[in-house]
Parts: structure tokens; sequence; C-alpha cells
């Protein structure tokens, strides 16, 4: 993993050109919440993974007429926090932890491998960067990620 400073907006910009005809398809709505982010030193080939991974998951639990909602910003230490929240079935506690384990799906045969969220949790600890799992406003599912800022301090 080659790590460079990373305008995480524009990472995201990328994917979303990349999964936007899949959101119209199934007729899921995008809302965008953008403030201010520092860079963060990254991959952006691997965050793109990331990204793409959740923003699927979400189409995925949603189906037609979902809500997706994607927010950035800073948080008060400095770091750069993007939040990937749908308004889907959400994730039973029980399953809260298993779902980031290697093979777990609750898909049909042939519909996920389970190892979407595994990868998404191994590159996001290459970057030092946190995943949190918490429920939406709207009570689907909310993953919320905080990468180091560069001009933190640190
Ligand atoms: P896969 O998508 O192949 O099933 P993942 O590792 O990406 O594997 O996800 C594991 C499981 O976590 C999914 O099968 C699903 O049960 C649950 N999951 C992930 N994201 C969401 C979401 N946004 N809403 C509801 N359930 C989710
Ligand atoms: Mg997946």
């Amino acid at each position: 993993t080659v790590l460079r400073p990373l305008d995480l907006h524009q990472v995201l910009q990328d994917v979303l050109l990349l999964v936007c005809y899949e959101l119209g398809r199934k007729t899921i709505e995008l809302r965008e919440n953008h403030d201010d982010m520092p860079l963060v030193m990254g991959d952006s080939n691997k965050l793109k993974q990331v990204f793409i991974n959740l923003v699927m998951n979400a189409t995925q639990a949603m189906g037609r007429g979902g809500r997706l909602t994607i927010t950035t910003g800073t948080t008060t230490d400095g770091d750069a926090r993007v939040v990937i929240a749908d308004n889907g079935p959400g994730i039973p506690d029980e399953l809260k932890a298993k779902i980031f384990e290697p093979f777990f799906t609750t898909k049909q045969e042939g519909e996920g491998t389970g190892l979407g969220l595994y990868l998404c949790s191994n590159i996001l600890a290459e970057h030092n960067a946190g995943l949190a799992l918490d429920t939406a406003a709207e009570g689907g599912a909310e993953f919320s990620i905080i990468f180091p800022g560069m001009s933190g301090g640190r």
C-alpha cells in the first residue's frame, strides 16, 4: 500500500461516478452533506474499494426507493470523518460484530461473498482509520470512518 496525501472528497466523487448508474437504476436518492476535511494519507484505489463496498451494501439493503446519505467533515480532533448511512432495515444487534468476519453474509448464494466488510476493515486498519457501525437516524445502517488528519499535528 502506497500512502499519499489525498483529498477524500475527490475519492468520493470518483466512487459516486462509478455507482451512480446503479443508484439511478434502483431509484435511490443520494443526499450529500459535505464539509471541509483535512487531507489524509491514503491509497486512493484501496479507499475507493472501501467506499464502493459500503455504498453497494447500502444499496442492496435498501432496494428501490431508498435514500443514501453521505456526510463529510472534520472532527474536533482535526481528523477527517466520512459517514455513509442508509434508510434500509438496519443491522440487528446480534449481527453487529459478525458482519466484519470473513465470509459472513446474509445474502443469497451467489449474491454476496461476505468478504466486503472484512476487506474494508483491513484496508482501513492499514490507514490507521477507525470504522464504527451505528443505527442511522432513519433506522438504517450507518458506517462512520475516521481518518487521521494530516494537519492534526501527529
Ligand atoms: P456481502 O455484502 O457479500 O454479504 P459484506 O461483508 O459486505 O458481505 O457484508 C456482510 C453482511 O453485513 C451482509 O450480508 C449484510 O447482512 C450486512 N450488511 C452490510 N451492510 C449493510 C447495510 N448497509 N444494511 C444492512 N445490512 C448490511
Ligand atoms: Mg458487501
